[in-house]
């Protein structure tokens, strides 16, 4: 094992540079550095068979069951992330997010291949626009490794169905026609797993289109394959700004010396970096793990961004929590510990509805005057509202508004743009067959006295006493 006092990777002295390496299982302890180090290393040495992965763990038979089974979603792990892995303990947190388990074959009733309705809002492929003002860009479906519950295991991991260069043109031609986008997020599939032409490239391209202003990469390269985020890939980066990354960390396991070196060179070299995590049941479903994660990436200049519940996805069932044990996770960290370290916790609508936030409540109740709220310890107190407050009509800073007609939600409602929000079916419900019958009934009965419409049974559904 090496230990570095500054890193192999051109960190400027004064950062901080956490020192060490994780421990290599026996199977590479022969591995020179430099080929370990090297991702490309990483990359053609991936495990995914019973054959690989028993040279490392000591493979469980729902394991093995699993890694045999046809027709399952790619297999394939990075001999450092692998080495994360607990190789006796089946239930070890890095290991169930990407040893596949006969469990993965199983259905259940609620499941869904394109949960949140993805392809339908996909203008051009690979493009999903359902928020207002920024786009997801899906630009390729390779991933360093593969998660056991990816949300997009309908389209990741297929070699034989890359995006190619003509859908990532026809990506960049709907944004330059689209003036609405101001944050495109560049995701998959894993964009950093792009060959570094293609992906700068794209940021270029992207960086060219004057109403673009912010670009996103979710990518969990960091995590998988540290060893990608070198001097040159972060000098290419850097060309970009403001250029923001979200990466995907859901245990403290994963939190390694390798790890908080490429997240220190990412933020030198200015990137903020965001995390998602995926709450998963036997991962990461304790406050206390929550607690750890969510304190430890804080301290790797790492902000927890999102925890999201998990999605209705085929191979995904056994990971599903309530949504309660979200609940109760945020619970136990707001006001707890610092608010850099709370994520947001979100379900994801099926169907496309998108990310709602959910969190405990903590207005309890309230009047014209006052509010009522409890805190994290449970001290209620209140807030009273002023008398005189007059909301304002106009701002001198009026946003860069880019929404198209119909977007402004309950947002509009408050503005009182619009009184109401109906269903497209709303009106024809409300103009069912039974109530048209029902008022004709009330128009010829018009002249009578003491009617009564019944339903059927002699039971009276409508009364009318002239
Ligand atoms: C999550 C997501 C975004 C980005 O949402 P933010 O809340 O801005 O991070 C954009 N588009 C799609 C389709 C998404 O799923
Ligand atoms: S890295 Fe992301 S896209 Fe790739 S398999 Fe994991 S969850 Fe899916």
């Amino acid at each position: 094992m090496t230990t570095y006092s500054v890193s192999p990777t051109g960190l400027p002295r004064g950062s901080a540079i956490p020192v060490g390496n994780t421990e290599r299982p026996k199977l590479w302890a022969d591995v020179p550095d430099d080929k370990w180090d090297d991702w490309r290393w990483q990359l053609s040495n991936r495990l995914n068979s019973v054959e690989d992965l028993a040279k490392v763990i000591n493979l469980t038979q729902d394991e093995i069951d699993g890694l045999n089974a046809p027709d399952k979603f790619r297999v394939d792990i990075t001999p450092y992330f692998a080495s994360l892995m607990d190789p006796d303990d089946p239930e070890c947190p890095v290991r169930l997010q990407i040893v596949p388990r006969s469990r993965e074959l199983e259905g259940f009733d609620e499941l869904m291949e394109d949960s949140l309705a993805e392809d339908e809002h996909s203008p051009v492929a690979g493009l999903v626009h359902r928020y207002p003002d920024r786009v997801l860009m899906l630009v390729t479906t390779q991933c360093a490794s593969y998660c056991r519950y990816c949300t997009r295991s309908r389209i990741v991991g297929d070699a034989g169905a890359m995006f190619n260069k003509r859908d990532h043109d026809a990506q960049i031609e709907y944004l330059k026609h689209t003036p609405q986008v101001r944050d495109v997020l560049l995701s998959g599939g894993d964009p950093l797993t792009l060959p570094p032409k293609i992906l700068e490239d794209l940021l270029r391209r992207l960086r060219d289109i004057p109403h673009i202003e912010v670009i996103r990469i979710g990518s969990r390269v960091p995590v998988f394959m540290p060893q990608r985020v070198t001097p040159v890939l972060v000098a290419l980066l850097r060309q970009f700004h403001p250029l923001w990354m979200n990466i995907h960390i859901n245990h403290p396991k994963e939190i390694t010396p390798e790890l908080a070196r490429a997240c220190a060179m990412l933020a030198d070299a200015g990137i903020p970096i965001g995390n998602q995590s995926v709450l998963l049941a036997g991962v990461n479903d304790h406050p206390d793990t929550m607690m750890k994660l969510c304190t430890d990436l804080v301290k790797i200049r790492v902000k927890p961004y999102y925890l999201y519940q998990a999605d209705l996805v085929e191979g995904s069932g056994h990971f599903r929590t309530s949504v309660a044990a979200g609940i109760e996770i945020i619970e136990s960290l707001r006001g707890h510990t610092s608010g850099y370290a709370v994520p947001t916790y979100c379900v994801d609508l099926p169907g496309g509805g998108g990310k709602v936030p959910v969190a405990p409540n903590y207005l309890l109740s309230q009047s014209t005057d006052r509010l009522v709220f409890r805190n994290f310890e449970g001290y209620i107190s209140t807030y009273t509202e002023p008398q005189d407050y007059v909301r304002p009509k106009r701002t001198k800073f009026v946003p860069d508004r880019r929404h198209e007609k119909g977007q402004r939600g309950v947002a509009g409602l408050l503005a009182g743009e619009q009184m109401a929000i109906k269903p497209a079916s709303w009106d024809v419900l409300h103009e069912r067959e039974t109530s048209k019958s029902v008022n004709r009934a009330i128009g010829s009965l018009q002249n009578h006295k003491d009617v009564e419409v019944t339903n059927g049974h002699g039971k009276p559904i409508w009364t009318q006493v002239n």
